[in-house]
């Protein structure tokens, strides 16, 4: 094969990002917007070590599990990469992607069950952050394309909120009349950064800009724009991030319409949501990851919990109501203080909660509490090592871990295998419809 090749092959896979994958000349040949099943024709774009690249130009005979894509902007934008695939369809692939992981990275051999399906498959996310980046006259406010900085238009996004259309256009209308300059990171000058728009189960709207500066024009017109076309809208805020970063909030922030706060039900709870606050971005499935697991923990009154990585302390707060005492741990010190804060809030009283590095934290709390039960929601990088290592030598009873990232948790698993820990069914759950995301939970037990 050489670049600028045409050439037809049988795709039999699906890679990481949603590539199609064929064979060609004993090469693997990764082909997107191509599926499993599909024979297609394809251009040589890039011949590199281990595999090819091609670019499809025609589907010579689609796979029944094609669907047509939604998104106008979808093979553009950096966001979903499964929209052609039907949502079965998608949730057979990443059943096979988990079960792939614990087989070849972790080397064991696990029960995975067929991924927990989302309730929504498309809107589901509860909070959109857009960057804004000046065209020419045109204002652009999107995604960014798949591994650029280059800013794809749009004016909706399918997994977003559907009142989104109306923001964007409603912020447009804004923007033009008051001539609201537009921030450019190579000088760093212009004022409006990114938008963010959060949203609670009850449909309602908080609206975040971040801009480089400490004031926008206008803040009348831009209130009015929402307060009678969108009262959903219950919060305006202005998040200031002067410094050349690529992060999108500002350490400050001012409300300048409404409520600094929203309030978000999960699994009967209430929990304040701040401009800052994490909460997973799919507040539906998040309940159904949360049940999965506390199911599968089985807790009862006896247990004292340590929930690491607990982020606004959501998972600790729901297992606190089953739970004799929860523990939390998280490195983010704003998100010790709203976890604090919801379970005052709750009126949940056997539940506390340490900022700092777990692996810091955790050989003192391991001695001073008599933990039978470890929650572990790590970062996509899994565990430390050396958080593994601790937990195995304190001989905790049960360990329930939930992973956004299926890699790691199979390397991670291993070495608790290692350790004289045995897993369970691996049960994924369907946060990220259209997306190649995927959440697993699975308890591991002390083999003696
Ligand atoms: N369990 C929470 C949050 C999970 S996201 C929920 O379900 O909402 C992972 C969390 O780990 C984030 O809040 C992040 O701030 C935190 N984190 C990352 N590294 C950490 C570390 N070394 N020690 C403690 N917390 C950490």
């Amino acid at each position: 094969m050489k670049k600028n090749d045409w050439i037809e092959l049988d795709i039999d896979d699906l890679g990481t990002d949603g590539q199609g994958i064929g064979h060609k000349d004993g090469a693997a040949v990764f082909v997107d917007g191509a599926l499993p099943g599909e024979r297609v024709r394809a251009k040589v774009i890039a011949l590199k070590k281990n595999y090819v690249v091609g670019k499809l130009e025609e589907i010579l005979s689609a796979s029944p599990m094609r669907v047509k894509p939604p998104c106008r902007v979808f093979g553009k934008c950096g966001g979903c990469s499964l929209q052609h695939l039907s949502y079965a369809a998608q949730l057979q692939f990443k059943q096979n992607f988990v079960r792939n992981c614990i087989q070849r990275i972790g080397k064991l051999e696990l029960p995975v069950n067929f991924p927990l399906p989302a309730r929504n498959e498309y809107r589901y996310r509860n909070k959109a952050a857009f960057p804004v980046q000046k065209n020419g006259e045109q204002i652009d406010i999107g995604f960014y394309a798949a591994h650029s900085h280059r800013l794809i238009d749009v004016d909706d996004c399918r997994i977003q909120p559907s009142a989104l259309r109306i923001v964007m256009s409603q912020l447009r209308v804004w923007l033009v009349k008051n001539k609201v300059s537009i921030y450019d990171e190579s000088t760093h000058t212009g004022l409006l950064r990114h938008i963010v728009l959060r949203e609670n189960k009850a449909g309602e709207l908080m609206l975040i800009l971040c801009i480089n500066g400490e004031d926008i024009p206008n803040k009348a017109h831009l209130i009015m724009l929402f307060e009678f076309v969108l009262p959903q809208v219950k919060s305006i805020i202005l998040s200031f991030n002067t410094k050349r970063t690529n992060t999108i909030m500002g350490g400050r922030s001012v409300c300048i319409y409404g409520k600094d706060y929203l309030f978000e039900t999960l699994c009967g709870l209430e929990f304040r949501i701040g401009p800052q606050t994490f909460l997973q971005v799919n507040s539906a499935q998040t309940e159904a990851l949360y049940n999965t697991l506390l199911r599968m923990l089985a807790l009862t009154k006896a247990d004292t919990v340590l929930d690491l990585y607990c982020g606004a302390g959501t998972i600790s707060l729901a297992a606190a109501r089953r739970a004799k005492r929860v523990i939390g741990i998280e490195l983010v010190e704003e998100a010790v203080e709203n976890a604090k804060f919801n379970a005052k809030l709750n009126g949940i009283e056997n539940a506390i909660f340490f900022a700092g590095d777990t692996a810091r934290l955790l050989p003192s709390v391991l001695e001073r509490e008599a933990v039978s039960t470890v929650i572990v929601d790590p970062p996509r990088k899994g565990l430390d090592e050396a958080v593994v290592r601790a937990l195995a030598a304190s001989g905790v009873p049960k360990i329930g871990y939930v992973s956004c990232n299926p890699s790691t948790l199979a390397r991670d698993l291993a070495l608790f295998s290692e350790l004289g820990y045995s897993a369970g069914v691996v049960q994924p759950v369907d946060m990220f419809p259209q997306t190649t995301h995927v959440e697993c939970v699975v308890v591991l037990s002390c083999k003696n």
